[in-house]
């Protein structure tokens, strides 16, 4: 099989081509530097993503707050993580890199929110 990618470990951004047969790389075209080879392995055989989305806040400023999860994740265990994540609710107050969900569907990751939310009514309300 063949697929192209552009490789994001600098931001040159080498435009490659990756020939593969199952999980084993053949060859990759295109590549900068050995990072690439690195890069297209990884796509191919256990890629991995940060997974971002919101939690619901309970008694906050606003009604969710910006997550993420601590470590990439396996892309094929992403959706059960966004289950768990939509089907939480945390109460405010909120510190930023707070742990909300802890290992959500054994993904390996923690679920942290990326900004501190404060009670209503303890601010300038
Ligand atoms: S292959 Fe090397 S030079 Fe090209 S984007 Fe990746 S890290 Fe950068």
């Amino acid at each position: 099989m063949k697929k192209e990618m552009i490789c994001i470990r600098c931001p040159k951004g080498c435009r490659m081509n990756v020939e593969y047969e199952n999980e084993k790389i053949i060859r990759v075209t295109g590549n900068g530097c050995k990072k690439g080879e690195a890069y297209a392995f990884d796509e191919i055989v256990k890629p991995m993503r940060i997974v971002t989305s919101t939690v619901r806040v309970v008694g906050g400023r606003l009604p969710v707050v910006p997550v993420k999860t601590s470590i990439p994740v396996r892309r094929s265990i992403i959706f059960p993580v966004m289950q768990e994540i939509y089907k939480a609710s945390v109460k405010a107050p909120i510190k930023e890199g707070q742990v909300l969900i802890k290992n959500p569907a054994d993904c390996g990751a923690d679920v942290v929110a990326t900004l501190g939310m404060e009670k209503t009514g303890t601010k300038d309300d």
